[in-house]
Protein backbone atom coordinates (compact mmCIF):
# COMPACT_ATOMS: atom_id res chain seq x y z
CA UNK A 1 0.00 0.00 0.00
CA UNK A 2 1.16 3.39 -1.04
CA UNK A 3 2.27 5.45 2.31
CA UNK A 4 1.47 8.48 1.98
CA UNK A 5 3.55 9.82 5.36
CA UNK A 6 6.76 8.50 3.41
CA UNK A 7 5.80 10.36 0.16
CA UNK A 8 5.21 13.78 2.17
CA UNK A 9 7.89 16.16 1.41
CA UNK A 10 9.92 17.07 4.90
CA UNK A 11 8.86 20.90 4.88
CA UNK A 12 5.04 19.95 3.94
CA UNK A 13 2.82 18.36 6.87
CA UNK A 14 1.45 15.00 6.38
CA UNK A 15 -1.75 15.26 5.32
CA UNK A 16 -2.90 12.42 7.36
CA UNK A 17 -1.12 9.82 9.72
CA UNK A 18 -0.39 6.49 8.61
CA UNK A 19 -2.83 4.86 10.80
CA UNK A 20 -5.69 7.43 8.94
CA UNK A 21 -5.33 6.52 5.89
CA UNK A 22 -8.39 4.76 4.52
CA UNK A 23 -7.65 0.91 3.71
CA UNK A 24 -10.85 -0.16 2.46
CA UNK A 25 -9.73 -1.17 -1.04
CA UNK A 26 -10.85 -3.98 -3.49
CA UNK A 27 -9.67 -4.80 -6.58
CA UNK A 28 -10.08 -1.43 -7.96
CA UNK A 29 -12.65 0.08 -6.46
CA UNK A 30 -11.00 2.66 -4.24
CA UNK A 31 -12.21 3.97 -1.06
CA UNK A 32 -12.16 7.61 -1.29
CA UNK A 33 -10.92 9.91 1.43
CA UNK A 34 -12.70 13.81 1.82
CA UNK A 35 -11.64 16.04 0.04
CA UNK A 36 -10.26 18.16 3.28
CA UNK A 37 -8.45 14.98 4.60
CA UNK A 38 -6.53 14.50 1.42
CA UNK A 39 -5.64 18.43 0.80
CA UNK A 40 -3.65 20.80 1.76
CA UNK A 41 -3.76 24.57 2.04
CA UNK A 42 -0.17 24.77 0.41
CA UNK A 43 -0.68 23.00 -2.55
CA UNK A 44 -2.44 24.73 -5.85
CA UNK A 45 -3.25 23.63 -9.14
CA UNK A 46 -2.72 26.98 -10.60
CA UNK A 47 0.44 28.97 -10.80
CA UNK A 48 -0.54 32.27 -9.44
CA UNK A 49 1.89 35.55 -10.01
CA UNK A 50 3.04 36.85 -6.23
CA UNK A 51 0.59 40.01 -5.95
CA UNK A 52 1.89 43.52 -6.47
CA UNK A 53 2.00 45.04 -2.93
CA UNK A 54 -1.35 46.80 -1.94
CA UNK A 55 -3.21 48.44 0.53
CA UNK A 56 -5.69 47.01 1.93
CA UNK A 57 -9.17 48.70 2.30
CA UNK A 58 -10.96 46.48 5.08
CA UNK A 59 -9.85 49.04 7.87
CA UNK A 60 -8.01 46.60 9.66
CA UNK A 61 -10.16 43.72 9.39
CA UNK A 62 -7.55 41.31 7.57
CA UNK A 63 -7.78 37.68 8.14
CA UNK A 64 -5.45 36.70 11.09
CA UNK A 65 -5.34 33.01 10.46
CA UNK A 66 -5.34 30.58 7.20
CA UNK A 67 -8.37 29.92 4.99
CA UNK A 68 -7.18 26.64 5.25
CA UNK A 69 -9.20 25.54 2.18
CA UNK A 70 -7.71 21.67 0.80
CA UNK A 71 -5.84 22.62 -1.96
CA UNK A 72 -5.43 19.69 -4.80
CA UNK A 73 -2.65 19.35 -7.82
CA UNK A 74 -4.80 19.07 -10.96
CA UNK A 75 -4.44 15.09 -11.47
CA UNK A 76 -5.33 15.15 -7.70
CA UNK A 77 -8.22 17.21 -8.18
CA UNK A 78 -8.81 14.71 -11.58
CA UNK A 79 -8.92 11.67 -9.67
CA UNK A 80 -11.03 12.56 -6.91
CA UNK A 81 -13.60 13.70 -8.16
CA UNK A 82 -13.57 10.45 -11.13
CA UNK A 83 -13.12 8.27 -8.57
CA UNK A 84 -16.20 9.90 -6.25
CA UNK A 85 -17.98 9.18 -9.79
CA UNK A 86 -17.56 6.00 -10.15
CA UNK A 87 -19.15 5.31 -6.78
CA UNK A 88 -22.40 6.53 -8.02
CA UNK A 89 -24.26 3.27 -9.04
CA UNK A 90 -26.81 3.87 -11.84
CA UNK A 91 -28.72 2.65 -14.01
CA UNK A 92 -26.24 3.18 -17.03
CA UNK A 93 -23.81 1.01 -14.80
CA UNK A 94 -26.10 -2.13 -14.37
CA UNK A 95 -30.00 -3.11 -13.11
CA UNK A 96 -31.18 -1.38 -10.37
CA UNK A 97 -34.26 -3.34 -9.05
CA UNK A 98 -35.59 -1.15 -6.27
CA UNK A 99 -39.45 -1.64 -6.42
CA UNK A 100 -41.59 1.57 -6.23
CA UNK A 101 -38.65 3.69 -8.12
CA UNK A 102 -39.04 2.57 -11.58
CA UNK A 103 -35.48 2.68 -12.70
CA UNK A 104 -35.76 2.43 -16.19
CA UNK A 105 -33.70 3.19 -18.97
CA UNK A 106 -33.05 7.09 -19.79
CA UNK A 107 -33.40 7.06 -23.28
CA UNK A 108 -30.10 9.39 -24.99
CA UNK A 109 -32.64 10.63 -27.28
CA UNK A 110 -34.37 12.27 -24.73
CA UNK A 111 -31.00 13.98 -23.65
CA UNK A 112 -30.52 15.11 -26.63
CA UNK A 113 -33.66 16.68 -27.09
CA UNK A 114 -33.39 18.33 -23.92
CA UNK A 115 -30.17 19.65 -24.48
CA UNK A 116 -31.37 21.61 -28.05
CA UNK A 117 -30.98 25.60 -27.28
CA UNK A 118 -34.26 26.30 -27.63
CA UNK A 119 -35.19 24.49 -24.64
CA UNK A 120 -32.24 24.13 -23.28
CA UNK A 121 -30.88 27.76 -23.24
CA UNK A 122 -33.97 29.54 -22.22
CA UNK A 123 -35.23 31.21 -18.80
CA UNK A 124 -38.05 31.69 -16.96
CA UNK A 125 -38.12 35.44 -16.98
CA UNK A 126 -38.00 35.36 -20.76
CA UNK A 127 -40.89 37.17 -22.89
CA UNK A 128 -43.48 34.83 -23.10
CA UNK A 129 -43.63 35.83 -27.15
CA UNK A 130 -39.96 34.69 -27.71
CA UNK A 131 -40.38 30.92 -26.16
CA UNK A 132 -43.55 30.00 -27.65
CA UNK A 133 -42.11 26.77 -28.70
CA UNK A 134 -41.43 26.11 -25.35
CA UNK A 135 -44.95 26.81 -24.07
CA UNK A 136 -46.29 24.47 -27.24
CA UNK A 137 -44.58 22.16 -26.04
CA UNK A 138 -45.75 22.18 -22.60
CA UNK A 139 -49.42 21.99 -23.74
CA UNK A 140 -48.54 19.11 -26.35
CA UNK A 141 -47.09 17.57 -23.47
CA UNK A 142 -50.52 17.92 -21.01
CA UNK A 143 -52.69 16.98 -23.99
CA UNK A 144 -50.98 13.16 -24.17
CA UNK A 145 -50.96 13.23 -20.26
CA UNK A 146 -55.02 13.51 -20.62
CA UNK A 147 -55.61 11.12 -23.66
CA UNK A 148 -53.32 8.98 -21.94
CA UNK A 149 -55.27 8.83 -18.45
CA UNK A 150 -58.56 10.02 -19.47
CA UNK A 151 -58.52 12.97 -17.44
CA UNK A 152 -59.85 16.54 -17.66
CA UNK A 153 -57.04 18.57 -17.62
CA UNK A 154 -53.25 18.57 -16.12
CA UNK A 155 -51.36 20.75 -13.82
CA UNK A 156 -48.19 20.52 -14.79
CA UNK A 157 -45.50 22.15 -12.47
CA UNK A 158 -45.78 20.03 -9.63
CA UNK A 159 -42.16 19.24 -8.84
CA UNK A 160 -42.38 15.05 -7.72
CA UNK A 161 -44.70 12.74 -7.07
CA UNK A 162 -45.25 13.88 -3.64
CA UNK A 163 -45.43 17.34 -3.97
CA UNK A 164 -47.86 16.17 -7.30
CA UNK A 165 -49.50 14.76 -3.97
CA UNK A 166 -50.10 18.20 -2.55
CA UNK A 167 -50.82 19.76 -5.49
CA UNK A 168 -53.96 17.32 -6.03
CA UNK A 169 -54.85 17.58 -2.17
CA UNK A 170 -54.37 21.12 -2.51
CA UNK A 171 -56.98 21.11 -5.51
CA UNK A 172 -59.60 18.88 -3.63
CA UNK A 173 -58.80 21.68 -0.29
CA UNK A 174 -60.19 24.42 -2.49
CA UNK A 175 -62.98 22.33 -4.28
CA UNK A 176 -64.42 21.25 -0.51
CA UNK A 177 -63.83 24.67 0.65
CA UNK A 178 -66.06 26.12 -2.61
CA UNK A 179 -68.52 23.65 -1.27
CA UNK A 180 -68.85 25.38 2.00
CA UNK A 181 -67.36 22.39 3.43
CA UNK A 182 -64.29 22.88 4.80
CA UNK A 183 -64.93 23.02 8.22
CA UNK A 184 -66.71 19.41 8.29
CA UNK A 185 -64.55 17.50 5.72
CA UNK A 186 -61.15 17.24 7.33
CA UNK A 187 -60.59 13.65 6.70
CA UNK A 188 -58.78 11.53 4.53
CA UNK A 189 -58.72 7.82 4.02
CA UNK A 190 -55.34 6.34 3.47
CA UNK A 191 -55.17 2.08 2.84
CA UNK A 192 -52.37 0.62 4.58
CA UNK A 193 -51.06 -0.27 1.18
CA UNK A 194 -50.53 3.19 0.56
CA UNK A 195 -46.87 4.73 -0.47
CA UNK A 196 -45.60 6.10 2.83
CA UNK A 197 -45.78 9.50 1.32
CA UNK A 198 -49.51 9.54 1.05
CA UNK A 199 -50.22 9.53 4.60
CA UNK A 200 -47.80 12.44 5.41
CA UNK A 201 -48.43 14.34 1.96
CA UNK A 202 -52.96 14.17 4.12
CA UNK A 203 -51.15 15.62 6.85
CA UNK A 204 -48.79 18.36 5.56
CA UNK A 205 -52.01 19.72 3.27
CA UNK A 206 -53.64 20.01 6.69
CA UNK A 207 -56.16 16.72 6.92
CA UNK A 208 -56.57 14.28 9.33
CA UNK A 209 -55.68 10.76 8.61
CA UNK A 210 -57.26 7.65 8.55
CA UNK A 211 -55.69 4.17 7.99
CA UNK A 212 -57.78 1.40 6.13
CA UNK A 213 -56.61 -2.18 7.25
CA UNK A 214 -56.39 -4.09 3.67
CA UNK A 215 -57.60 -7.77 2.95
CA UNK A 216 -55.36 -11.39 3.12
CA UNK A 217 -54.57 -10.44 -0.67
CA UNK A 218 -53.10 -7.06 0.05
CA UNK A 219 -56.03 -5.23 -1.59
CA UNK A 220 -58.64 -3.07 -0.32
CA UNK A 221 -61.91 -4.11 0.85
CA UNK A 222 -64.50 -1.67 -0.55
CA UNK A 223 -67.05 -2.75 2.31
CA UNK A 224 -64.26 -2.13 5.30
CA UNK A 225 -63.80 1.61 3.30
CA UNK A 226 -67.40 2.55 2.84
CA UNK A 227 -67.77 1.95 6.77
CA UNK A 228 -65.08 4.45 6.62
CA UNK A 229 -66.49 6.89 4.52
CA UNK A 230 -68.95 9.60 6.22
CA UNK A 231 -69.50 13.57 6.38
CA UNK A 232 -66.35 13.80 7.64
CA UNK A 233 -64.19 12.71 4.87
CA UNK A 234 -62.82 14.74 2.12
CA UNK A 235 -61.05 12.16 -0.12
CA UNK A 236 -59.45 8.93 -0.41
CA UNK A 237 -55.69 8.47 -1.79
CA UNK A 238 -55.25 4.85 -3.42
CA UNK A 239 -52.32 3.38 -4.92
CA UNK A 240 -53.13 1.53 -7.69
CA UNK A 241 -51.12 -0.97 -8.82
CA UNK A 242 -51.12 -0.97 -5.29
CA UNK A 243 -47.60 -1.22 -3.39
CA UNK A 244 -47.85 -4.84 -3.15
CA UNK A 245 -47.46 -4.78 -7.37
CA UNK A 246 -51.14 -5.57 -7.30
CA UNK A 247 -53.77 -3.84 -8.99
CA UNK A 248 -57.16 -3.04 -7.06
CA UNK A 249 -59.60 -4.99 -8.49
CA UNK A 250 -62.32 -3.05 -6.83
CA UNK A 251 -61.32 0.17 -7.77
CA UNK A 252 -64.60 1.17 -9.27
CA UNK A 253 -66.59 0.34 -6.49
CA UNK A 254 -64.06 2.17 -4.14
CA UNK A 255 -64.59 5.23 -7.02
CA UNK A 256 -68.57 4.99 -6.23
CA UNK A 257 -68.07 4.36 -2.82
CA UNK A 258 -66.12 7.89 -2.29
CA UNK A 259 -68.53 9.95 -4.82
CA UNK A 260 -71.88 8.48 -3.39
CA UNK A 261 -70.19 9.80 0.39
CA UNK A 262 -69.43 13.27 -1.41
CA UNK A 263 -65.26 12.20 -1.05
CA UNK A 264 -63.36 12.53 -4.13
CA UNK A 265 -60.70 10.14 -5.21
CA UNK A 266 -57.08 10.35 -5.14
CA UNK A 267 -54.64 8.31 -6.65
CA UNK A 268 -51.79 7.62 -6.57
CA UNK A 269 -50.37 6.89 -10.18
CA UNK A 270 -46.73 6.98 -9.70
CA UNK A 271 -46.84 3.33 -10.99
CA UNK A 272 -48.76 3.94 -14.14
CA UNK A 273 -46.13 2.37 -15.69
CA UNK A 274 -47.59 -1.28 -15.45
CA UNK A 275 -51.15 0.25 -16.65
CA UNK A 276 -50.61 2.85 -19.48
CA UNK A 277 -52.55 2.00 -22.91
CA UNK A 278 -54.38 -0.18 -20.88
CA UNK A 279 -56.38 1.01 -18.96
CA UNK A 280 -57.43 4.79 -18.50
CA UNK A 281 -58.02 6.16 -14.65
CA UNK A 282 -60.14 8.81 -16.03
CA UNK A 283 -62.98 5.93 -16.75
CA UNK A 284 -61.99 4.45 -12.98
CA UNK A 285 -63.78 7.41 -11.44
CA UNK A 286 -60.65 9.00 -10.60
CA UNK A 287 -60.53 12.51 -9.42
CA UNK A 288 -56.81 13.79 -9.30
CA UNK A 289 -53.90 11.34 -9.59
CA UNK A 290 -50.36 12.73 -10.24
CA UNK A 291 -47.88 11.10 -12.80
CA UNK A 292 -44.15 10.50 -12.13
CA UNK A 293 -42.36 11.71 -15.52
CA UNK A 294 -39.22 10.65 -13.50
CA UNK A 295 -40.74 6.94 -13.48
CA UNK A 296 -42.73 6.00 -16.38
CA UNK A 297 -41.70 8.20 -18.59
CA UNK A 298 -38.06 7.68 -18.09
CA UNK A 299 -36.72 11.05 -16.99
CA UNK A 300 -33.64 10.43 -14.83
CA UNK A 301 -33.99 10.29 -11.40
CA UNK A 302 -32.35 9.66 -7.83
CA UNK A 303 -29.23 11.62 -8.11
CA UNK A 304 -29.53 11.97 -12.36
CA UNK A 305 -32.00 14.85 -12.47
CA UNK A 306 -34.84 16.40 -10.96
CA UNK A 307 -38.57 14.93 -11.25
CA UNK A 308 -41.42 15.90 -12.20
CA UNK A 309 -45.25 15.34 -11.00
CA UNK A 310 -47.72 16.41 -13.06
CA UNK A 311 -51.33 15.64 -11.39
CA UNK A 312 -54.62 15.26 -13.90
CA UNK A 313 -57.97 16.53 -13.13
CA UNK A 314 -61.47 15.38 -13.41
CA UNK A 315 -63.66 18.14 -14.75
CA UNK A 316 -65.10 18.82 -10.95
CA UNK A 317 -61.37 19.48 -9.85
CA UNK A 318 -60.46 21.30 -12.84
CA UNK A 319 -60.80 24.42 -11.91
CA UNK A 320 -59.36 24.42 -9.23
CA UNK A 321 -56.10 23.40 -10.60
CA UNK A 322 -53.19 25.66 -9.85
CA UNK A 323 -51.39 28.84 -11.81
CA UNK A 324 -49.48 28.98 -13.71
CA UNK A 325 -50.71 26.93 -17.26
CA UNK A 326 -50.90 26.92 -20.84
CA UNK A 327 -53.61 28.71 -22.60
CA UNK A 328 -53.94 29.97 -26.41
CA UNK A 329 -55.11 33.17 -27.61
CA UNK A 330 -55.39 34.77 -31.36
CA UNK A 331 -51.79 36.06 -30.00
CA UNK A 332 -50.64 32.33 -29.46
CA UNK A 333 -49.47 30.93 -26.33
CA UNK A 334 -49.73 32.77 -22.90
CA UNK A 335 -49.15 31.69 -19.52
CA UNK A 336 -51.93 32.35 -17.20
CA UNK A 337 -50.37 33.28 -14.02
CA UNK A 338 -52.68 35.83 -12.37
CA UNK A 339 -56.11 35.48 -10.48
CA UNK A 340 -58.67 37.35 -12.91
CA UNK A 341 -57.65 34.81 -15.42
CA UNK A 342 -58.17 31.85 -13.23
CA UNK A 343 -59.73 32.93 -9.86
CA UNK A 344 -60.99 29.51 -8.64
CA UNK A 345 -57.41 28.08 -9.14
CA UNK A 346 -55.91 27.41 -5.31
CA UNK A 347 -52.26 29.80 -5.96
CA UNK A 348 -48.94 28.50 -7.00
CA UNK A 349 -47.21 25.78 -6.06
CA UNK A 350 -44.07 26.57 -7.16
CA UNK A 351 -42.06 29.38 -8.83
CA UNK A 352 -42.19 29.75 -12.49
CA UNK A 353 -43.59 26.72 -14.26
CA UNK A 354 -42.31 23.15 -13.77
CA UNK A 355 -39.63 21.20 -14.74
CA UNK A 356 -38.93 22.22 -18.57
CA UNK A 357 -35.89 19.75 -18.99
CA UNK A 358 -38.16 17.21 -17.49
CA UNK A 359 -41.59 17.76 -20.04
CA UNK A 360 -38.93 17.85 -23.11
CA UNK A 361 -37.51 14.14 -22.27
CA UNK A 362 -40.77 13.14 -21.27
CA UNK A 363 -42.41 13.90 -24.83
CA UNK A 364 -39.94 12.69 -26.33
CA UNK A 365 -39.98 9.64 -24.91
CA UNK A 366 -43.94 9.31 -25.79
CA UNK A 367 -43.57 10.41 -29.54
CA UNK A 368 -40.83 8.32 -29.81
CA UNK A 369 -42.75 5.13 -28.57
CA UNK A 370 -46.36 6.35 -29.80
CA UNK A 371 -49.57 5.13 -28.25
CA UNK A 372 -48.73 1.30 -29.01
CA UNK A 373 -45.17 1.62 -28.01
CA UNK A 374 -46.84 3.38 -24.63
CA UNK A 375 -48.40 -0.05 -24.22
CA UNK A 376 -45.95 -2.62 -25.07
CA UNK A 377 -43.84 -0.58 -22.65
CA UNK A 378 -46.59 -1.54 -19.94
CA UNK A 379 -46.66 -4.86 -20.97
CA UNK A 380 -43.02 -5.53 -20.82
CA UNK A 381 -42.62 -4.08 -17.60
CA UNK A 382 -44.88 -6.52 -16.00
CA UNK A 383 -44.05 -9.85 -17.82
CA UNK A 384 -40.76 -9.10 -16.58
CA UNK A 385 -41.85 -8.45 -13.09
CA UNK A 386 -43.70 -11.80 -13.48
CA UNK A 387 -40.49 -13.68 -14.84
CA UNK A 388 -38.64 -12.56 -11.99
CA UNK A 389 -41.53 -13.31 -9.21
CA UNK A 390 -42.21 -17.08 -11.35
CA UNK A 391 -38.40 -18.09 -11.47
CA UNK A 392 -37.54 -17.19 -7.50
CA UNK A 393 -41.50 -18.49 -6.23
CA UNK A 394 -40.09 -21.89 -5.30
CA UNK A 395 -37.38 -20.75 -3.04
CA UNK A 396 -38.53 -16.92 -1.36
CA UNK A 397 -41.68 -16.81 -0.34
CA UNK A 398 -44.28 -14.27 -2.46
CA UNK A 399 -47.06 -13.25 0.07
CA UNK A 400 -49.91 -13.45 -1.55
CA UNK A 401 -49.00 -16.74 -3.51
CA UNK A 402 -48.93 -17.52 -7.09
CA UNK A 403 -51.32 -14.71 -8.26
CA UNK A 404 -49.69 -12.92 -10.86
CA UNK A 405 -48.25 -9.23 -10.34
CA UNK A 406 -48.21 -6.16 -12.00
CA UNK A 407 -44.64 -4.05 -12.42
CA UNK A 408 -43.34 -5.56 -9.35
CA UNK A 409 -42.76 -8.19 -7.63
CA UNK A 410 -42.71 -8.78 -4.14
CA UNK A 411 -41.53 -11.47 -1.31
CA UNK A 412 -41.76 -11.84 2.68
CA UNK A 413 -38.86 -13.20 4.58
CA UNK A 414 -41.22 -15.83 5.52
CA UNK A 415 -38.52 -18.37 3.60
CA UNK A 416 -35.67 -17.10 5.88
CA UNK A 417 -36.86 -18.38 8.68
CA UNK A 418 -34.86 -21.49 9.84
CA UNK A 419 -31.85 -19.91 8.63
CA UNK A 420 -30.98 -17.07 11.28
CA UNK A 421 -30.66 -14.46 8.46
CA UNK A 422 -32.70 -11.30 7.41
CA UNK A 423 -33.48 -9.67 4.46
CA UNK A 424 -31.15 -7.01 4.95
CA UNK A 425 -28.10 -9.86 5.11
CA UNK A 426 -29.78 -11.16 1.50
CA UNK A 427 -29.51 -7.55 0.27
CA UNK A 428 -26.20 -6.83 1.45
CA UNK A 429 -24.84 -10.13 0.12
CA UNK A 430 -26.84 -9.33 -3.34
CA UNK A 431 -23.75 -6.59 -3.52
CA UNK A 432 -21.22 -8.77 -3.19
CA UNK A 433 -22.53 -10.46 -6.60
CA UNK A 434 -22.81 -6.98 -8.15
CA UNK A 435 -25.95 -6.05 -7.89
CA UNK A 436 -27.36 -3.27 -6.04
CA UNK A 437 -30.09 -4.69 -3.95
CA UNK A 438 -34.16 -4.04 -4.43
CA UNK A 439 -36.51 -2.31 -2.03
CA UNK A 440 -36.32 -3.76 1.07
CA UNK A 441 -38.49 -3.48 4.17
CA UNK A 442 -41.42 -1.83 1.80
CA UNK A 443 -44.43 -2.08 1.81
CA UNK A 444 -44.69 -2.85 5.67
CA UNK A 445 -47.77 -4.84 5.00
CA UNK A 446 -45.81 -7.88 5.08
CA UNK A 447 -42.83 -8.78 6.93
CA UNK A 448 -39.35 -8.32 5.92
CA UNK A 449 -40.81 -7.64 2.54
CA UNK A 450 -38.30 -7.46 -0.74
CA UNK A 451 -39.80 -5.66 -3.80
CA UNK A 452 -37.91 -6.19 -6.97
CA UNK A 453 -39.07 -4.20 -10.19
CA UNK A 454 -37.05 -5.11 -13.20
CA UNK A 455 -38.91 -2.67 -15.43
CA UNK A 456 -39.46 -3.39 -19.12
CA UNK A 457 -35.61 -2.02 -19.96
CA UNK A 458 -33.94 -5.40 -19.07
CA UNK A 459 -32.79 -7.83 -21.63
CA UNK A 460 -33.96 -11.66 -20.63
CA UNK A 461 -30.10 -12.07 -21.01
CA UNK A 462 -29.76 -9.61 -17.91
CA UNK A 463 -32.88 -11.10 -16.15
CA UNK A 464 -31.74 -14.54 -16.38
CA UNK A 465 -28.13 -13.53 -14.64
CA UNK A 466 -29.99 -11.63 -12.09
CA UNK A 467 -32.42 -14.62 -11.15
CA UNK A 468 -29.72 -17.00 -10.92
CA UNK A 469 -27.50 -15.00 -8.67
CA UNK A 470 -30.63 -14.63 -6.27
CA UNK A 471 -31.14 -18.34 -6.83
CA UNK A 472 -27.98 -19.20 -6.41
CA UNK A 473 -27.37 -17.00 -2.84
CA UNK A 474 -30.95 -18.58 -1.61
CA UNK A 475 -29.51 -21.78 -2.10
CA UNK A 476 -26.57 -20.50 -0.09
CA UNK A 477 -28.73 -19.00 2.85
CA UNK A 478 -30.85 -22.29 3.04
CA UNK A 479 -27.84 -24.29 3.06
CA UNK A 480 -27.06 -22.93 6.09
CA UNK A 481 -23.89 -20.49 5.07
CA UNK A 482 -24.13 -17.68 7.40
CA UNK A 483 -20.81 -16.27 7.10
CA UNK A 484 -21.82 -15.40 3.37
CA UNK A 485 -24.17 -13.29 4.04
CA UNK A 486 -24.20 -12.00 8.56
CA UNK A 487 -20.80 -10.06 7.09
CA UNK A 488 -21.67 -9.02 3.88
CA UNK A 489 -20.67 -6.67 1.97
CA UNK A 490 -17.11 -8.16 2.03
CA UNK A 491 -15.98 -6.86 -1.31
CA UNK A 492 -17.47 -2.80 -0.91
CA UNK A 493 -15.09 -0.32 0.30
CA UNK A 494 -17.08 0.29 3.58
CA UNK A 495 -18.92 -2.87 4.83
CA UNK A 496 -22.05 -2.62 7.15
CA UNK A 497 -22.92 0.71 8.44
CA UNK A 498 -24.88 2.03 11.10
CA UNK A 499 -27.93 3.29 8.26
CA UNK A 500 -30.10 3.88 11.34
CA UNK A 501 -27.70 5.96 13.17
CA UNK A 502 -26.65 7.40 9.66
CA UNK A 503 -30.33 8.58 8.90
CA UNK A 504 -31.16 9.75 12.46
CA UNK A 505 -27.73 11.89 13.18
CA UNK A 506 -26.04 12.02 9.95
CA UNK A 507 -22.62 13.92 10.29
CA UNK A 508 -22.82 16.56 7.61
CA UNK A 509 -19.82 18.66 8.50
CA UNK A 510 -16.30 17.77 8.48
CA UNK A 511 -14.22 18.50 11.73
CA UNK A 512 -10.41 18.74 11.72
CA UNK A 513 -9.02 16.10 13.50
CA UNK A 514 -7.38 18.42 15.60
CA UNK A 515 -10.27 20.39 16.48
CA UNK A 516 -11.39 17.16 17.48
CA UNK A 517 -8.39 16.46 19.64
CA UNK A 518 -9.17 19.73 21.31
CA UNK A 519 -12.65 18.91 22.02
CA UNK A 520 -11.97 15.54 23.26
CA UNK A 521 -9.40 17.59 26.11
C1 LIG B 1 -42.19 7.11 -6.08
C2 LIG B 1 -43.56 7.10 -5.53
C3 LIG B 1 -44.10 8.24 -4.92
C4 LIG B 1 -43.30 9.50 -4.64
O1 LIG B 1 -42.73 10.10 -5.76
P1 LIG B 1 -41.52 11.13 -5.57
O2 LIG B 1 -41.28 11.67 -6.93
O3 LIG B 1 -40.38 10.33 -5.03
O4 LIG B 1 -41.96 12.20 -4.62
C5 LIG B 1 -45.40 8.19 -4.50
N1 LIG B 1 -46.14 7.06 -4.63
C6 LIG B 1 -45.64 5.94 -5.20
C7 LIG B 1 -46.52 4.72 -5.33
C8 LIG B 1 -44.34 5.91 -5.67
O5 LIG B 1 -43.85 4.79 -6.21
Amino acid sequence: MLDVQEQATSSAPAPFAKHDIPHAQHGLDLEEALIFEIGRPDVSGVDFEEPAPFVDRLGGLARRAPLELPGLSEPETMRHYVRLSRKNYSIDGGIYPLGSCTMKHNPRLNERMARLPGFGDIHPLQPQSTVQGALELIQELARWLTVATGMDSVAMSPKAGAHGEACGLMAIKAAIAARGEAATRRVVLVPESAHGTNPATAVRVGFEVRSIPVRADGSVDPLILEKNLGADVAAIMLTNPNTCGLFEQDVVAIADAAHAAGAYFYCDGANFNAIMGKVRPGDLGVDAMHLNLHKTFSTPHGGGGPGAGPVVLSARLAPFAPRPFVKSDDAGLHLVEHRSEAPEAFGRITAFHGQMGMFVRAFAYLLSHGADGMRQVAEDAVLSANYVRASLSDLLSPPFGERPCMHEALFDDTWLKDTGLTTLDFAKAMIDEGYHPMTVYFPLVVHGAMLIEPTESESKLSLDLFIATLRSLAHAALAGDRERFIGAPYHAPVRRLDETQAARAPVLVWTKPSALAEAAE
